[in-house]
C-alpha cells in the first residue's frame, strides 16, 4: 500500500497551488518563442532506443548511463526521452519538413528522464523547453538562437546569469585537437577517474566536462580547441561574438565548455547561475551540424538548446523574482434551500459564460461553512440567495473587501451587470 501513496524517487509533483508558477514561466517562453518564429513541434515520449544511441551519441553519459530503457511486449526496445532534440530531428526527417522549407523552426515544453542521482536541480523526471533550427550554417543563426534565450531570462527578471560560449570545431579541425589533448592526458593517466580512462580513447574532450576535482583540475592546462580551430570554424566563433556584440548580450569564452552531445560542432554555450549551487547550468546548447545526417539524413546545419524549468523556477525562487498569482474567484455564490441552489447554479453559469471566474456550493453544506470556503478561495464578491431574494428577484452582492453592498436583480442581465460593479471595483482598487 505505501507504494501507491508514495511518487517515484527523483519525481516531483505540481500541486494545484503551485502550478500557475510554471504556467507563468511556459507562456513567457512560449510567447518569445512566438516573437521569433519558433512553433511548437510535440513529439511521443518514448522513442526507438537506437535514435538516442544515435542522436545522443554512444559515448555520453546520458546513453551509457542515464537512459529509462525497456523491452514492450512486442520484444522492442524503447527509452523514454532523455531530451528534446533527437525525437524532433527524427520528426523533421520521417515527415520530410526539409521540403516545406529552411530554416525549421520548433520549440518544445516536454518531461525528460534520466536516471541520475536525485539532488537540488537534479531529478529524473524534468522538463525542458528547447529550441531547434534545422537548415542554416549562419553564425546570425547562432546569435539569434541566444538572443532568444536571453530575452526570456529577461522577461522573467533572472538576475546574474553569464553567458559562456566556446567552439568546438567541425570533425577536421577536432581531429588535430583530440591528438593534442590525448597526449596530454596520457601523461596523467595514474590520476584520472575511471570514466575517463576509458573517455581518453574515444571522446577525450569529454574529460573536459569531468566533474571529478582531479580530472577538472587536471583538465585546467590541458590544450584549448580555440587554439586548435580551422579557419572556417575560427571565422565562424568570431561572426557570433560580433552578432551577440550587436544584440547587446553579454558573453564570456569559456573554453571548457563541451557539451554533452556526441555531435555538436562549432558553437556550444551555457548561461549558468550562482543562484543554485552546484547545478548551475540552466541552458545548454550549440549546434550540431552534423545530427541529421547521422540519423540518415541529408547534410543539414542544426542548432539547438534546452532550458531546465525547474532549474529556472528554482533561480527565481532564490532570487525572490514575483510571480503575479493568478486571479481568485470573481464571486461566490451560497445558495439556501433547494429553489435558491437552482438559482445560484444558472447565476454561477452566467457570470461564466461572461468570462469571469465564478463559484457556487457544489458539497451540500450549510451557509457558514459556505462563506468559509468563500473567503479560502479569496472570493472578491459574494452573494446569499433564500426563498425571500427569489420571490423578489434581487440579491445583494457584498464586495468582500469593502464590505460594501449593491443590490443586483437575477435577471438576464445580471452577469453583465455584475461584470460591471467588478471593474469598478478593480479600479477604484488600482487607482488607490
Ligand atoms: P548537467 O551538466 O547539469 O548534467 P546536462 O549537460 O546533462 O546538464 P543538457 O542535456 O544540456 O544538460 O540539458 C539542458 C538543461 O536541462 C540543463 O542545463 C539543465 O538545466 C536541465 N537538466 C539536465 N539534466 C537535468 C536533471 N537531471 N534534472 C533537472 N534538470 C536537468
Ligand atoms: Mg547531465
Amino acid at each position: 500500500m505505501a507504494l501507491i501513496t508514495k511518487k517515484i524517487k527523483g519525481t516531483e509533483d505540481v500541486l494545484p497551488k503551485q502550478s500557475y508558477r510554471w504556467q507563468f514561466v511556459e507562456n513567457i517562453m512560449r510567447e518569445e518563442a512566438a516573437k521569433f518564429g519558433f512553433k511548437e513541434i510535440r513529439t511521443p515520449v518514448f522513442e526507438h532506443t537506437e535514435l538516442f544511441a544515435r542522436g545522443v551519441g554512444q559515448t555520453t553519459d546520458v546513453v551509457q548511463k542515464e537512459m529509462y530503457t525497456f523491452e514492450t511486449k512486442g520484444k522492442e526496445s524503447v527509452t523514454l526521452r532523455p531530451e528534446g532534440t533527437a525525437g524532433a530531428a527524427r520528426a523533421i526527417l520521417e515527415h520530410s519538413l526539409t521540403n516545406e522549407g529552411l530554416p525549421i523552426k520548433a520549440y518544445y515544453l516536454t518531461s525528460c528522464y534520466r536516471y541520475e542521482k536525485p539532488q537540488a536541480g537534479r531529478l529524473r523526471e524534468f522538463h525542458q523547453f528547447g529550441i531547434e533550427e534545422y537548415g542554416t550554417s549562419s553564425p546570425l543563426a547562432d546569435a539569434e538562437v541566444i538572443s532568444l534565450a536571453d530575452s526570456i531570462f529577461k522577461r522573467l527578471q533572472i538576475r546574474d546569469l553569464h553567458l559562456e560560449i566556446n567552439s568546438i570545431g567541425c570533425p577536421a579541425c577536432r581531429a588535430e585537437y583530440h591528438k593534442a589533448l590525448k597526449e596530454y592526458f596520457e601523461e596523467y593517466k595514474g590520476e584520472l577517474c575511471e570514466t575517463c580512462l576509458t573517455r581518453l580513447d574515444k571522446n577525450p574532450m569529454r574529460i573536459l566536462d569531468c566533474k571529478s576535482p582531479v580530472c577538472s583540475k587536471i583538465a585546467e592546462n590541458a590544450p584549448k580547441i580555440v587554439d586548435y580551430l580551422c579557419e572556417e570554424c575560427q571565422s565562424h566563433f568570431q561572426q557570433v561574438q560580433r552578432f551577440l556584440d550587436t544584440a547587446k548580450i553579454d558573453y564570456k569564452i569559456n573554453p571548457t565548455i563541451v557539451r554533452g552531445l556526441d555531435y555538436y560542432t562549432k558553437t556550444v554555450f551555457e548561461f549558468v547561475s550562482d543562484a543554485i549551487g552546484s547545478q548551475g547550468t540552466v541552458c545548454g546548447g550549440g549546434r550540431y551540424d552534423g545530427l541529421i545526417e547521422e540519423l540518415g539524413g541529408q547534410h543539414l546545419p542544426s542548432l539547438g538548446y534546452a532550458m531546465g524549468i525547474e532549474r529556472l523556477l528554482m533561480v527565481m525562487e532564490n532570487q525572490g523574482i514575483e510571480i503575479p498569482t493568478p486571479d481568485t474567484c470573481a464571486l461566490y455564490i451560497a445558495g439556501l434551500g433547494d429553489n435558491a441552489q437552482v438559482k445560484a447554479f444558472e447565476l454561477v453559469q452566467s457570470v461564466r459564460e461572461f468570462g469571469l471566474y465564478a463559484e457556487t456550493d457544489v458539497v451540500g453544506r450549510g451557509l457558514r461553512p459556505q462563506m468559509k470556503y468563500a473567503d479560502k478561495i479569496g472570493a472578491q464578491f459574494s452573494m446569499v440567495i433564500g426563498d425571500n431574494e427569489i420571490e423578489q428577484g434581487v440579491a445583494k452582492v457584498k464586495n468582500m473587501t469593502t464590505g460594501e453592498q449593491t443590490e443586483l436583480a437575477m435577471d438576464e442581465t445580471f452577469a453583465q451587470k455584475f461584470s460591471r460593479l467588478q471593474m469598478t471595483a478593480k479600479f477604484a482598487d488600482i487607482q488607490e
